[in-house]
């Protein structure tokens, strides 16, 4: 049996364990371009993730950063952005930072960072560098007990996470462009748990000083799926729309949905 990778390098802020990169793509950061960076290792076990052995590190390699940003600097003329995701990229805090400085300051490309939120210390420490954040919402985040069926993870545990991603929400305030992302996933998170998620963040979104943008997205039973969801059937493409419309008629930030029929697509 394949053993996941464990952070343990002597020089860990210099290299990266990732899962791979995707020179250009246009579906990961909301109306940009970006060359997308995937890093292994996860602190949640979503059993429905659509990047299962990259999360548990069954698929991954341990890459320079200076060689990442070389990568970067090459591709630099064909998007508007680098994007990390993962995984949970800020498990890989030092590395991770050391990559943001050296491609905002030496390649001139503006940063992205998706999260789970779970680390707030870690994203205040990245948040100076970031043009854009994406944070998921798993569950409305007074439901510890839903988002721990939605994450895989103990109730006591995510007691203690749902306060860690409102301080992410929190944190993330000064970033020019701030994405939170819920998932429609079948027989987990209906359209009401979206808007109990969505509203129960309404208030402390009033003090962001940039753009925020609230995503309603599609389960999609990607090949990356693992376990008894990779039998589900996607999310009807149509329940998604229904959801952010409404979702788009009571919150006063920008509403998109996300589905593999339309692609990305902004309600209000
Ligand atoms: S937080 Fe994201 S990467 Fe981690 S297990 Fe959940 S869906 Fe997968």
């Amino acid at each position: 049996m394949r053993q996941p990778f464990r952070l343990e390098f002597r020089h860990a802020g210099e290299f990266l364990l990732i899962g791979g990169w995707k020179e250009v793509s246009l579906v990961d950061v909301l109306e940009h371009s970006s060359f997308t960076l995937w890093l292994a290792l996860c602190n949640l076990k979503c059993p429905w993730c659509s990047n299962a052995d990259v999360a548990r590190g069954l698929t991954a390699r341990v890459v320079s950063v200076a060689d990442i940003v070389e990568i970067v600097d090459h591709a630099k003329s064909f998007v508007d952005v680098l994007h990390v995701t993962g995984g949970e990229p800020t498990l890989q805090l030092n590395a991770l930072k050391r990559l943001f400085k050296s491609v905002t300051e030496k390649v001139g490309l503006p940063v992205s960072l998706s999260t789970n939120g779970t680390m707030p210390e870690a994203l205040s420490a990245l948040s100076p560098f970031l043009y854009h954040v994406a944070i998921d919402i798993k569950a409305p985040l007074d439901e510890p007990r839903l988002y721990a069926t939605a994450t895989g993870i103990s109730e006591q545990l995510a007691q203690k996470l749902v306060s860690k991603i409102i301080e992410s929400v929190k944190v993330s305030l000064e970033v020019p462009n701030i994405e939170l992302r819920t998932t429609l996933v079948p027989d987990v998170i209906n359209s009401k748990d979206v808007l109990k998620a969505a509203v129960g963040l309404e208030e402390v979104l009033k003090n962001a000083k940039g753009r925020v943008a609230y995503v309603v997205q599609q389960f999609i039973p990607y090949e990356g799926v693992r376990g008894p969801f990779s039998r589900k059937k996607a999310t009807p493409s149509r329940e998604v729309i229904r959801c952010a419309e409404y979702l788009a008629s009571v919150l006063s930030v920008e509403v998109y949905y996300r589905t593999l029929e339309e692609g990305t697509r902004k309600v209000r």
